[in-house]
């Protein structure tokens, strides 16, 4: 997360919280806008195609923006592809490890590429699928690894995401109309490069019989030192050799990265040792890849412990011992009411929230950079806890 630790900071400074509820996630038009002018340009430039992968961002409210840019959304689920059927609209994609049959039935209504994990699920699901009238594909792995966070590698030993080469036979891709992969994270074009080659390295003599090709997601394009160029170059050149063969791309974090804050309020502060803050936030229940990933996020006017006169241990308010989001230091005393900004929050936050010990979920608002107004969308409260429960 190191590049990307302070996007968002001239974004949030923009924002006027004075008055903001807590805890709220504020995602800023303005920067979403401009991302998507990014990927936009990455379309033009390439003849490419590319979808918002809603795993990592689903903040619906968003998305008459966000069609104004691309082209529609992957899904992981029936659930998210009927978001983006319902809310998006445009072209729908669909990949999970697995689909059950009724799944497939209610799917095939939805999407219009529909890519299968394995040569089985295919045979299992290809009836469907053809009386649809939709695509399909078949996600393969090309074994070739970028990703240094095992959690986060598909590409690793005996992962289960996609099939291999010694899994796969040509009689296997009987009917199917495309190839996909996903096997990158938060990666810069260099990456993206040697997945290529690896990709054509083991499956190129298939690419030839097939009418499109999925890189998957995990591009960071829209971060300041993404290498664009190198980007636009890895995708025309091999659209070149497969004769202009369509590409997609699905990030989902690129999407919204530096887009949003999640401001949260100091609720009590007490010594034990150190000196604690306890928030109205949680970082295993509002922002748990603080925790899963791991990873330090940015707060506005913040340092590392020691470097300013006070510092704390910034704690959230479940039960759980170690909902610590980490130890920062402020220039002067944190009082009950004091607000704090945490950069970088609109992806795979408001996607992973959960209700653990029944702690009310953040606000979801956008941010006009143009009124300079604040729009809260949703407040969440009693009945999301119990209605996840029976
Ligand atoms: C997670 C995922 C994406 C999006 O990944 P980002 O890292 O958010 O860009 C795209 N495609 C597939 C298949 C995924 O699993």
């Amino acid at each position: 997360m190191s590049a990307g630790a302070s996007l968002g900071g001239d974004v949030a400074r923009a924002i006027d919280i004075t008055d903001l509820e807590t805890p709220c996630f504020v995602t800023d038009l303005g920067a979403l806008e401009a991302n998507l002018q990014i990927l936009s340009g990455v379309m033009q430039a390439t003849g490419c195609t590319i979808l918002l992968a809603l795993k990592g961002f689903a903040q619906w409210s968003t998305f008459p923006l966000v069609k104004k840019y691309l082209a529609g959304a992957t899904s992981s689920s029936v659930a998210e592809a009927r978001l983006a059927r319902e809310e998006l609209g445009g072209e729908v994609h669909a990949y999970a490890p697995a689909y059950s049959d009724g799944e497939m039935a209610e799917l095939v209504t939805l999407a219009d590429h529909i890519v299968l994990n394995s040569p089985a699920q295919w045979r299992r699901h290809r009836k469907a699928i053809e009386r649809a009238g939709r695509s399909a594909g078949l996600r393969v792995n090309h074994e070739h690894q970028e990703v240094e966070v095992a959690l986060y590698d598909p590409a690793g030993p005996c992962s289960r995401l996609g099939t291999t080469r010694t899994n796969l036979t040509a009689e296997d891709l009987d009917g199917l109309d495309g190839l996909h992969f996903h096997t990158l994270c938060q990666v810069n074009s260099d990456a993206l490069e040697r997945a290529v080659a690896a990709f054509e390295a083991k499956f190129g003599d298939f690419i030839p019989r097939m009418k499109w090709v999925n890189f998957g997601g995990g591009h960071h394009i829209t971060r300041p030192d993404y290498d664009r160029e190198r980007l636009v170059r890895v995708i025309r050149e091999f659209r070149a050799r497969w004769n202009d063969i369509p590409v997609y791309l699905e990030p989902g974090e690129a999407v919204a990265l530096g887009t949003g804050v999640l401001v949260a309020s100091v609720m009590d502060t007490l010594h034990n040792g150190m000196d604690i803050a306890i928030l109205d936030t949680s970082a295993t229940a509002h922002m748990p890849d603080v925790l899963e990933m791991p990873y330090r996020p940015v707060i506005v006017d913040a340092a590392d412990p020691g470097v300013k006169a006070h510092t704390y241990r910034l704690g959230g308010m479940t039960c759980l011992a170690g909902d610590v989001i980490g130890d920062y230091s402020f220039d002067r005393k944190l009082e009950v009411g004091d607000k704090l900004v945490f950069l970088d929050m609109a992806h795979y936050t408001m996607v992973k929230t959960t209700t653990f010990n029944g702690v009310r979920l953040p606000s979801i608002a956008t941010h006009d950079p143009v009124t300079k107004r604040i729009t809260v969308h949703r407040r969440f409260g009693y009945r999301d806890y119990r209605d996840r429960l029976s």
